[in-house]
């Protein structure tokens, strides 16, 4: 494990930040979890997306014949930390720059690469992912949407949920059940589903944050053409596997939970419970816990540096900074007193509500990208090598 940065890593942590400084404006930095509203930052996101691609980052990974940098993972771990130091927004096509486009790079067919890699990173075309249903979703592989071959074509009935931002989606990567006879997990397909065509209904779902930004998805007689399955028509788990690899890998990193565990001891401070024995022992530990999710980082990262490929020990760091963001939250919920017990749109509320909205995403994350008892049992059978349990 090396934890030291070299000459040129420096200096192009010192190009990302010069970047940052002259493209990222004031008023969009650090507006922090539940500052933005899918409903009304879109254009924000968006224009963000553009600025990014145009600026060559969103290909950063890429080899320099496809007009990327040929980033190290340690220069891509660089960039992810200034970007959230600086506290920049997400960008709208997050889900398909960061598992599809990946995803695409290596199993897409040609054209499927000439068609969309562009646009995806430009944030021309918006996906989202359409995986889970409402009887799958930890177990995915019993999901019961059909695509069935008409006449060179894929037809596609049945329901999807929770898919992040279908509303404003111009496409989804889909899977569906296209070989009822297969085992569960061999009988799936992936397809690239157009979100604008008449088989195809979006109904946004409210949650307790009063926003809307997971949907319902009713398909029935969506059209897909033969080109836009990815891989082949009983590859969909594979392809599936593949997105959870990205996605547990690149979620969160360490200046998000120091930020974080900063603006607790701020806030602390601020509602004149700073000396109090045990919000310092909780702010200690919130402190200690970062601290160990930034080293723990970087070992992965040294790991990654030398082409190790991240295994099951993935759910280790997925399971860690998620069960770790809930305490951090409960302990700023906790500090506000009764305060903390407030909606996130009062006008009483602290800081705008913003600690509320965090609170509540919190709980959010130890579900999604594999919930928190599923990557223990991945942790307890294929790290530590423990009998399957019933
Ligand atoms: C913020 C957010 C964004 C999301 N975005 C998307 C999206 O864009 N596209 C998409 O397709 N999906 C999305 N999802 C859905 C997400 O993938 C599922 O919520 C997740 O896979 C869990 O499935 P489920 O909700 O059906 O819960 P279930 O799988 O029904 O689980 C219910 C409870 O049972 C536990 N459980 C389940 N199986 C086991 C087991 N074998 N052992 C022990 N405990 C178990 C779970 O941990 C959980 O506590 C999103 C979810 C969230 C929260």
């Amino acid at each position: 494990m090396d934890l030291s940065f070299t000459p040129e890593e420096e200096a192009f942590r010192a190009e990302v930040r010069a970047w940052l400084d002259a493209n990222l404006p004031e008023a969009w930095r650090h507006r922090g979890v539940g500052g933005y509203r899918e409903e009304e930052d879109q254009g924000i996101q968006r224009e963000w997306q553009r600025r990014l691609y145009e600026g060559g980052w969103l290909k950063l990974a890429w080899p320099r014949e496809q007009g990327g940098r040929g980033a190290t993972p340690v220069m891509r771990a660089i960039f992810d930390e200034e970007l959230t130091r600086a506290g920049a927004p997400p960008i709208l096509g997050r889900l398909g720059v960061t598992l599809l486009a990946p995803l695409l790079s290596v199993y897409g067919s040609e054209w499927q690469k000439q068609t969309y890699l562009e646009k995806i990173l430009s944030g021309e075309l918006i996906f989202c992912q359409g995986f889970s249903e409402p009887n799958a979703g930890s177990d995915l592989a019993s999901l019961q949407t059909r695509a069935e071959r008409r006449d060179g074509r894929w037809v596609v009935t049945g329901q999807k949920t929770w898919s992040s931002g279908a509303h404003y989606a111009d496409r989804s990567f889909l899977l569906a059940r296209t070989d009822p006879t297969a085992p569960p997990h061999r009988g799936i397909g992936m397809f690239l589903v157009d979100m604008h065509q008449p088989g195809v209904e979006v109904r946004p779902i409210v949650q307790m944050t009063g926003s809307g930004e997971f949907c319902e998805i009713f398909l029935s007689g969506a059209v897909v053409e033969e080109r836009d399955l990815v891989g082949g028509p009983t590859e969909g788990w594979k392809m599936a596997m593949s997105t959870f690899g990205f996605e547990r890998s690149g979620l969160a990193n360490a200046p998000r939970f120091e930020r974080a565990v900063e603006a607790l001891a701020e806030l602390a401070r601020g509602r004149g419970v700073g000396d109090d024995p045990v919000v310092r022992q909780r702010v200690a530990q919130a402190k200690i816990e970062a601290h160990v999710f930034r080293v723990n980082g970087l070992r992965a990262l040294t790991r990654a540096q030398q082409g190790q490929v991240p295994g099951p020990e993935a759910s280790l760091t997925k399971l860690f900074w998620s069960e770790m963001d809930k305490r951090i939250q409960e302990t700023a919920i906790a500090v506000q007193g009764l305060y903390g017990a407030l909606g996130p749109r009062s006008s009483w509320a602290i800081d705008g509500g913003r600690w509320q909205l965090a609170w509540m995403w919190s709980q959010a994350e130890t579900i999604y990208a594999g919930s928190s008892e599923i990557q223990r049992n991945i942790i307890a059978e294929r790290v530590l090598g423990l009998p399957r349990g019933r």
